[in-house]
């Protein structure tokens, strides 16, 4: 008796949830305006990558980590049509100004869209969207946010998100891990505490922006590195410039070490 009722306390927590990667790109995107090389001008759909976005299909909704300027036509592209709640790993452009776009998942689901992140983060949203905190005249044309700061872990649609530190260069931002999956995008370095809690993982999404070192980003090298340091089950990169070539990069990187591409999905455990 004892072992049935445990195994039926343990069996939501053996659940699965996927990842949909809506962005994997740096924040020009690729194809850059105005650069004709090889990978910019490539006919291979997954060396399109859009500025940097993930979308967790979790137990009872969709989380959607940052708001990148393609973000409607990313939810268009993959059949988004459901956003229950959206995370913020920082406040830089490339990640934030597609945040107006929520206006349609309001329509749609008829509610405020509840909206995590820091403080800092939570005030450039405040200044850089001042229109949508203004009272107006009634109309359809404003975002309708609720704001919470995230200062520790949440349960959101039925899973528990865990916000960890990691730096951008000098800046403090956020990664995220939610079971056996971890996003680590926009990092240039890792605090122990937070190596600690990005061990054993399924799935590790990892910034590798570029081949040559980078002041705010790990370069493709540095991230190699980690992931051969976190050991996680599998390893994608993301966040990527059009140094990369997908096909060709991917057969060249090691067992269980791939890049991200827009519209790859994967699932995990909770
Ligand atoms: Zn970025
Ligand atoms: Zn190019
Ligand atoms: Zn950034």
């Amino acid at each position: 008796m004892f072992s049935l009722l445990r195994m039926w306390y343990i069996s939501p927590a053996m659940s699965k949830a996927s990842v949909m990667v809506l962005g994997s790109g740096t924040s020009h995107g690729v194809p850059m305006i105005g650069c004709r090389c090889a990978v910019c001008t490539s006919e291979d759909l997954r060396n399109q990558r859009a500025r940097p976005c993930m979308l967790l299909e979790l137990p009872e909704g969709n989380v959607l980590i940052d708001t990148p300027p393609e973000l409607r036509l990313q939810c268009i592209r993959f059949g988004v049509e459901r956003v229950d709640a959206v995370l913020y790993t920082h406040a830089h452009a490339d990640h934030l100004f597609g945040l107006d776009d929520i206006r349609r998942f309001n329509e749609l689901q008829g509610r405020e869209m509840p909206i995590y992140a820091e403080r800092e983060v939570l005030q450039t949203i405040r200044r850089a969207f001042a229109y949508a905190f203004m009272p107006t005249q009634a109309a359809g044309g404003k975002p309708q946010l609720s704001l919470y700061p995230l200062d520790g872990q949440i349960d959101l649609c039925g899973a528990r998100i865990e916000p960890l530190r990691v730096y951008h260069g000098e800046l403090p931002i956020l990664a995220f891990r939610v079971g056996g999956f971890a996003y680590v995008t926009d990092v240039s370095a890792i605090p122990p505490e937070t190596e600690e809690r990005l061990q054993g993982l399924e799935w590790l999404f990892l910034d590798a922006v570029r081949y040559e070192p980078h002041p705010t980003h790990y370069c493709m090298e540095q991230a190699m590195e980690v992931v051969r340091r976190l050991k996680p089950r599998r390893a994608a990169f993301v966040h990527l410039s059009h140094d990369y070539d997908h096909e060709a990069t991917n057969a060249r990187l090691p067992e269980g070490m791939e890049l991200a591409y827009d519209g790859m999905r994967v699932t995990f455990s909770l």
